[in-house]
């Protein structure tokens, strides 16, 4: 998981910038001139949403949320912030479809990035299982659950 470098400053009033995945979408958010925080994860896992939850928990009321990346990994995030009393009008959600997704393998529980759509098939990189994916996106997992396209082939 890849975390922001700097701690968040006690009382941050400004825009933090929170990305999952590969996406690039909020490099160039504009965020109106107020400071800016950025967050990089690799996918909205537990970890990751409670580091989003103490840096909102460091922040000033008020500060503006900007989510970017996979609408699961999004979602996920916004439902967190909302628990930490964000309102819906301080969040700005910026979906990437096309964004790699974590792809979930049942069989050796290791983990595939994938750009493809769900309904497409990937192999999973530790296995080689295909997997079909879904758009059943696991929290407690932090990735898509995947499941063998191919059961008949497998054994
Ligand atoms: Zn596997």
């Amino acid at each position: 998981m890849r975390s922001a470098s700097l701690p968040l400053e006690p009382g941050f009033r400004g825009v933090i910038c929170v990305s999952f995945g590969a996406t690039d979408d909020i490099a160039g958010h504009d965020t109106g001139g107020q400071p800016r925080h950025d967050l990089r994860f690799d996918a909205a896992t537990p970890e990751a949403l409670a580091a989003l939850r103490s840096a909102l928990g460091r922040s000033h009321v008020g500060v503006r949320l900007v989510l970017a990346g996979p609408t699961a990994d999004v979602r996920a995030a916004a439902a967190a912030a909302a628990e930490c009393g964000l309102q819906q009008e301080e969040i700005t959600l910026l979906h990437d479809e096309t964004a790699p997704r974590v792809i979930y393998c049942p069989h050796c529980r290791a983990t595939t990035k994938t750009v493809r759509a769900a309904g497409e098939e990937v192999d999973c990189q530790e296995c080689g299982t295909v997997l079909a994916t879904t758009d059943h996106f696991s929290r407690r997992l932090g990735a898509y659950l995947g499941y063998s396209a191919h059961v008949e082939e497998a054994s």
